[in-house]
């Protein structure tokens, strides 16, 4: 029996976990479940997995479900410091990390402090943090375990061979929403339709990522620190039908592919039951209904976001919290109608050049550039000659 606590439960990865803790109710047990504001959904999922400890961040939203638990074995915390207490509740063995953006970094890294495991989802911690979070695993004696479906497929792909024996990590990408739209066009997308996307059910802010090509860009940092490999050594594909999940390509030219059907239940449960594996009740991939394996370039002039994300990689320190920073303001601002879709990457690209870089020595540091980074990003959507130089 393993003891868990999920950081962002009321989400798309949080209930996509709790249905594969429910397929397996001698394997799983829920202590801690934490949300941003949705206490409703909160309570359905306290009063059918029991968790000992949950936390809301937004202290009202807190306040109401105490009243409508009060008569519940369950303490409800509230704020940042709730969401560290129930990712460091002393039972817990393993933290499923899925809140979306920065906001899970300060909880997920307190985790790793206080000896929990790591089944990491929420990517953008480990953009602003990656070198931090896995110094403190090591030291503490962790793991970080990949949920995200491209890293969970390296991570797979890699077993069992030497890292000296490979060349590079082929990250595939469906291209999002918006992979066939012409470049006149990007222009005018609404938010609707940017969040269509084609394959994957995810929350808003992911899809963005999708549609801009962002989100592909943060998965290049990810498996920078996840997997130990440097920037040239991590390609980026298009591959729309979204069946082969990543690649590594070794030394001799043999490429080793993980598929899989569409379903982040699958990478969810590995990382759950790393390093057994269990049959899961999933429909299997049906190869003779793919039509065909398509994979193709990356067209980086209509989607840039993946040349600034390579280049925050690059040049290193605190410029990939800004860049992570800005992207999240202006992902909320286009989300808003507030920018363009075509904006996003001008708002980050501003930040960026302005950000003055620091080396990522503490929490703190990346914290101040991250909080920087937002401001600037704010005052880069409300001024129009600042996005257009
Ligand atoms: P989501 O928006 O569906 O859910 C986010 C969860 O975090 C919710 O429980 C919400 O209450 C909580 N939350 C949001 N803002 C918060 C805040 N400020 N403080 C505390 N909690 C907050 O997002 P998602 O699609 O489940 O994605 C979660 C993370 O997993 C993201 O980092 C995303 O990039 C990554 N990821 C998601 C998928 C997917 O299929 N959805 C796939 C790969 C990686
Ligand atoms: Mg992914």
């Amino acid at each position: 029996m393993k003891t868990i606590a999920i950081l962002g439960s009321t989400g798309s990865i949080g209930t996509n976990t709790l249905d594969i803790v429910e397929r397996f109710p001698d394997k799983f047990r829920v202590a801690g479940l934490t949300a941003c504001s949705n206490d409703e959904k909160l309570e359905d999922q306290i009063r059918l997995f029991k968790p000992r400890v949950v936390a809301l961040s937004d202290a009202s939203a807190a306040a109401r479900l105490r009243r409508r638990c009060a008569n519940l074995p369950v303490d409800i915390l509230a704020g940042e410091e709730g969401l560290i207490q129930v990712a460091t509740t002393p039972e817990v063995e393993l933290v499923i990390s899925a809140i979306v953006g920065g906001a899970g970094l300060v909880p997920t890294l307190a985790g790793i402090r206080s000896r929990k495991h790591i089944a990491l989802a929420n990517k953008e911690p480990m953009v602003m943090a990656g070198k931090l979070m896995q110094d403190e695993a090591r030291r503490h004696g962790v793991r970080i375990l990949p949920v995200d479906s491209e890293h969970s497929a390296i991570f797979q792909s890699l077993e069992g061979h030497r890292i000296e024996d490979v060349r590079r990590l082929i990250l595939t990408a469906s291209g999002g929403a918006l992979w066939t739209v012409g470049r006149e066009e990007l222009t005018d997308v609404t938010p609707e339709r940017a969040l269509q996307h084609p394959n994957w059910k995810m929350g808003a802010k992911i899809t963005i990522d999708s549609a801009t090509l962002m989100n592909k860009g943060l998965e290049v940092i990810e498996a920078k620190w996840l997997f130990g490999f440097d920037a040239d050594q991590i390609s980026v594909i298009v591959h729309p039908q979204s069946v082969v999940h990543s690649m590594v390509e070794m030394v001799d030219g043999s490429v080793i592919a993980q598929m899989g059907v569409t379903d982040m239940r699958h990478a969810i449960q590995y990382a759950l039951t790393y390093p057994e594996r269990h049959s899961c009740q999933l429909p299997p991939l049906d190869l003779t209904a793919v039509s065909g394996l398509h994979f193709e370039a990356p067209d980086l002039e209509r989607f840039p976001c993946i040349k600034l994300a390579y280049r925050a990689l690059t040049e290193g320190g605190t410029l990939p919290a800004a860049m992570n920073a800005a992207n999240e303001e202006a992902v909320n601002a286009f989300l808003n109608e507030r920018i363009r879709l075509t904006e996003i990457p001008q708002v980050i690209e501003t930040v960026m050049n302005d950000h003055v870089n620091q080396p990522a020595k503490d929490i703190e540091t990346i914290l101040e550039a991250d909080h920087q980074a937002r401001h600037a990003a704010l005052a880069a959507i409300e001024d129009p000659i600042r996005v257009h130089p």
